[in-house]
């Protein structure tokens, strides 16, 4: 059971389910989607994310979604940013994580009603399930993550 969930990620395009081997995506490869062709995003690597891509995932993905809306010029999300690199990989083909700038979309981080930077937003089947802003220390991160996905 908890094999088949491992190397599962989600078009971008489309927003098909792609079960992948995580060995097969390699420096400079491509890996397609089933459905519609499109490059995959690799399992376990946090997104950069746009509004297009915030909005197909949501619509979606069948995966819990983390998101991190954060600032270039903010000292606390540059001390989140390898907590969540590392809850990425740990969570690999189990959720996606994906980054938002919010210095390039403010729209986006005022659409989610989003008022100060880091803030993380975890989203499954379509539907906000816990947010929360500010600095955490990575156990707090990883207990307040697998409580809600
Ligand atoms: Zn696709």
């Amino acid at each position: 059971m908890e094999e088949k969930q491992k190397g599962r990620t989600i078009c971008f395009h489309c927003g098909a389910v792609n079960r992948i081997p995580p060995e097969a995506f390699q420096p400079g490869k491509k890996v397609l989607c089933g459905r519609c062709h499109n490059a995959l995003p690799e399992p376990g690597v946090v997104l950069d994310l746009s509004p297009e891509r915030v909005y197909v995932l949501i619509k979606n993905s069948s995966l819990p979604l983390l998101f991190e809306f954060y600032s270039t010029q903010c000292p606390h999300c540059w001390r989140m940013h390898p907590i969540i690199e590392r809850l990425a990989r740990r969570r690999a083909g189990e959720m996606m994580v994906g980054r938002i700038n919010t210095d390039y979309y403010p729209e986006l981080a005022s659409g989610f009603g989003v008022k100060a930077v880091p803030t993380f937003i975890i989203v499954r089947q379509g539907t906000e399930v816990g947010r929360t802003s500010g600095v955490m220390d990575e156990m707090e991160f990883s207990l307040w993550v697998a409580s809600r996905a």
